[in-house]
């Protein structure tokens, strides 16, 4: 739902503030029509009805993959696409994969996001009506931003939606925004903002190499980031969540895993997970189970902590930007 035109239109009608809370404490909650929400007067409830969509997002399309993985496709008011993942694991976590842009300014070469055309920030609104959708369908209890877009660049919309996931039934620590390394935005969550988790999409601990696979790394070189890092670790005193994606050939040779497990220090302020490659038309191909495999146990050895990260929803293209960029 549209927070500020709800506000302007509570406003128009003249009714009190609370109004405002009532409406979101049934959304939150999973409501699906203004109907349910019966402590409102039943005249602004039709008013509502009539006036504003219970969502900024249309959903355009809609897959879900036998692990129970389901990915939905929106549009914004103005037509710009967005996705969202919910995965369902065994032990019942049951945790969002959020978008905080329609496309994204960077261009990393192995990611599908990256090669699509760049639209804009999302609006709280947009980025809350992602995990709304899902949430009337069932609990949540984790949110990762690690859909399409880089959430740094969209950081007020981004920590206004993570203010309210805590009601949608989503803690703060147990959010996390995922970047490839923004540092100004890494600065700013160690002092500002509600305690949220960092995720650093790290993919090489060579410059060189690194600047090839995320040009970003140019501007802010990994030494900065990982600075950044250990600082936001520090203050928050919590660990960084580092993503390191297996591109077969490229960084995953067991010399790249002891220079990883080099610059993650002090270990204790850093977790590895370890990303099987989702095939995209990048030309990249995912390490084989071996190699990933073997890399982690030469973290391990180095005191490192290293899990793989379980794939979900590969046959419906849950990879972040697969499914926007083919219909687009
Ligand atoms: N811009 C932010 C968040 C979005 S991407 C960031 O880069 O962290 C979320 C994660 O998905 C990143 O770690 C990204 O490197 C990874 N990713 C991109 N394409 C992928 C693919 N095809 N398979 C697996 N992971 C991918």
């Amino acid at each position: 739902m549209d927070l500020k035109l709800l506000d302007a239109l509570l406003d128009r009608a003249g009714e009190p503030p609370f109004r405002a809370r009532q409406v979101w404490r049934w959304m939150a909650g999973g409501a699906a029509s203004y109907a349910e929400m019966t402590d409102l007067p039943a005249p602004l409830r039709e008013r509502l009805a009539e006036e504003l969509p219970l969502s900024s997002l249309d959903l355009e399309r809609e897959a879900r993959a036998r692990d129970g993985t389901q990915k939905a496709l929106f549009r914004t008011a103005d037509g710009k696409a967005v996705e969202a993942v919910l995965m369902r694991y065994r032990d019942a976590r049951r945790s969002l994969c959020l978008s905080s842009q329609s496309g994204c300014p960077l261009t990393c070469t192995f990611c599908a996001t990256g090669r699509m055309r760049f639209a804009r920030n999302l609006t709280a609104s947009e980025i809350l009506d992602q995990a709304l959708h899902f949430r009337r369908a069932e609990p949540v209890d984790h949110a990762v931003f690690m859909g399409m877009g880089e959430p740094m660049l969209n950081l007020d919309a981004v920590l206004e939606a993570c203010q309210r996931l805590p009601s949608i039934g989503i803690a703060h620590r147990r959010t996390a925004i995922s970047t490839v390394g923004w540092l100004p935005g890494i600065e700013r969550l160690a002092t500002e903002g509600p305690p949220v988790r960092v995720a650093l999409s790290l993919h090489a601990a060579d410059e060189a190499l690194r600047s090839e696979l995320m040009p970003v790394n140019d501007r802010y070189p990994l030494a900065d980031v990982l600075a950044a890092c250990r600082r936001w670790s520090e203050r928050r005193r919590m660990a960084v969540f580092v993503e390191y994606l297996m591109l077969d050939g490229v960084n995953d040779r067991y010399e790249q895993a002891l220079a990883l497990a080099r610059v993650l220090q002090p270990r204790e302020a850093f977790k590895v997970n370890l990303i099987p490659y989702n095939p995209t038309d990048s030309g990249f191909e995912g390490s084989t189970r071996a190699a990933i495999d073997a890399f982690r146990a030469a973290l391990e050895e180095r005191g490192l902590r290293a899990t793989v990260r379980l794939t979900r929803g590969r046959e419906i293209d849950a990879a972040c930007g697969q499914l926007a960029a083919r219909v687009a």
